[in-house]
């Protein structure tokens, strides 16, 4: 053989030239147990927590419990084809959903997947579902108004661009249709929003899903969807992505409105999977982190400065009650992330009083700084003059020879109540709510029938309309309800008053 050293040693440096210190990682790991949408992965040490797995039949899973020698990961997928001794590789990635503007319209399941039968999701960009939420100096004051174009809310429980407010109370006490009417109430508003249905009835979400339709609100709102047959990993899953999808267009400067529908499922879900993953149960059976479930979800809306893309990520969070309970686990840990509640109660929803808003346990911790001047001036006696109602309806059944000054207060209350009122699917606009309210503090109402209450108002607001738009006109674009205008007003509904006949 003719060996030329010249030769062999140019291949040598050759080699060491290309010579990478980095070592294959590449770790497969072997399933020892399966069952209930659980598996424990023996191997595997070098897993991160939340990292995306792959089974050997291609379903994919999350590793959660990192323990000594073994892993517990939970299946994004069906367990069915899943056997002992089957191997499973680390992707080296978290897991992800498809965000940006081809989310838009779209019904997609807790990994950003089309279920709507329109097509693949042309998307380049992912976000991986979990991330710490914006910091302190990134964040700015929550100072516009997130109309909901429900008259009780945008009156006594202000939403402001950024805020997390929960709607709490038990069920069907219309939960869902105020964070509908919502979501219809953006269009043309340059809100983008995110629907998430956590575990409810498939038939329920795709009654939504048409409702939005409908009514137009697809043009700009996504629905994700974990319905209750789906697995307990992806119900867990699916607010974070809904929440990923939001980050995105906040990032890019655009507000976003987001409604988790709903939390007491969510840690439900959580609870079902945390225990099947062995992890110790407290209170309820909840694991102890359940409120950081809750809290780092929440936590993630917010509105950002104008440095830093000025978006926002406006939350409504729905937790169902028991009873009326709000003081039990699930809910006063939401009550305590979240900036305000709505209380719904089934007794007001059944006594007519709809939207069943109580306006003695709702608030809004942030709000009010978001309420239009007009909005605020009008509806600032409203909460006073229906507590005094309250009480004083409480007492007045007892007695009989009640003085002017009860009686007159009490025929106030009632047309508060009555004008705060709202059927499903009729938002109204700012100005038309604050005409309104103003007609009601303002005592236009008193001579009126209680049961006229809303026939007033469907012609006070036609009437604006028709003969004076310059009064909407002037709202909508000073915002505010200055001396001049509230005179134009008054004279304008003492003229209703004298040629329309309620
Ligand atoms: P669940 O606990 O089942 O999720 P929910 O609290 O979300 O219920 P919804 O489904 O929103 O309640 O509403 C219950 C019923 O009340 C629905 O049939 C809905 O049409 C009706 N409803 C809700 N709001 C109003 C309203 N403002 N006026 C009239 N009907 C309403
Ligand atoms: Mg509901």
């Amino acid at each position: 053989m003719n060996l030329k050293p010249a030769e062999i040693s140019s291949v040598i440096k050759e080699e060491i030239k290309l010579y990478s210190a980095k070592l294959d990682v590449t770790e497969a790991g072997t399933v020892i147990q399966v069952g209930d949408g659980i598996a424990r992965i023996y191997g595997l040490s070098r897993a991160m927590s939340g990292e995306l797995l792959e089974f050997d039949n291609g379903t994919f899973g999350m590793a959660l419990n990192l323990e000594e020698d073994n892993i517990g990961a939970v299946l994004l997928g069906s367990d069915v084809g899943i056997k002992e001794g089957d191997s499973v590789n680390l992707t080296g990635r978290v897991v992800e959903v498809p965000v940006g503007d081809a989310m838009i319209g779209r019904v997609v399941n807790a990994l950003g997947q089309p279920i709507d039968q329109k097509g693949p999701i042309e998307s380049t960009a992912f976000r991986p579902i979990e991330r710490v939420a914006p910091g302190v100096i990134t964040r700015e004051e929550v100072n516009v108004p997130l109309q909901t174009g429900i008259k009780a809310i945008d009156a006594m429980v202000p939403i402001g661009r950024g805020q997390r407010e929960l709607i709490i109370g038990d069920r069907q006490t219309g939960k869902t249709a105020v964070c509908l009417d919502t979501i219809i109430n953006q269009k043309g508003k340059d809100v983008l929003c995110i629907y998430v249905a956590i575990g409810q009835k498939a038939s329920t979400v795709a009654r939504v899903a048409k409702t939005l339709e409908d009514y137009g609100a697809m043009d700009y709102t996504t629905v994700v969807v974990a319905s209750a047959a789906e697995t307990a990993p992806l119900q867990f899953i699916a607010p974070y992505s809904g929440c990923a999808i939001g980050e995105e267009w906040m990032e890019n400067g655009k507000d976003v409105l987001i409604v988790y529908d709903d939390l007491t499922r969510h840690a439900v879900a959580y609870r079902a999977m945390s225990l099947l993953l062995r992890r110790p149960p407290g209170r309820e059976a909840y694991p102890g982190d359940v409120f950081y479930l809750h809290s780092r979800l929440l936590e993630r809306s917010a509105r950002l400065s104008e440095k830093y893309g000025g978006g926002s990520i406006t939350a409504l969070p729905i937790i169902e009650t028991q009873a009326g309970d709000i003081s039990a686990y699930i809910p006063t840990n939401v009550i305590s992330i979240t900036d305000g509640q709505i209380y719904m109660e089934t007794e007001l929803f059944n006594a007519g009083i709809r939207p069943a808003i109580n306006p003695g346990l709702s608030v809004s911790r942030v709000g009010g700084s978001a309420q239009i001047k007009a909005m605020k001036k009008t509806a600032g006696p409203i909460r006073v003059e229906l507590a005094q109602y309250r009480e004083l309806a409480a007492f007045a059944q007892f007695g009989s020879d009640l003085d002017k000054d009860t009686l007159e207060r009490l025929k106030q209350g009632e047309r508060i109540v009555e004008v705060l009122k709202q059927p499903q699917f009729k938002p109204l606009t700012v100005e038309q709510e604050v005409v309104i309210l103003y007609a009601v503090t303002h005592k236009y109402l008193t001579d009126i029938n209680v049961e006229k209450s809303l026939e007033f108002e469907n012609e006070l607001l036609k009437y604006i309309e028709t003969k004076h738009p310059e009064i909407f006109i002037e709202l909508r674009e000073k915002g505010d309800l200055g001396e001049e205008l509230k005179k134009n007003l008054q004279n304008v509904m003492e003229q209703f008053k004298k040629e329309i006949k309620i």
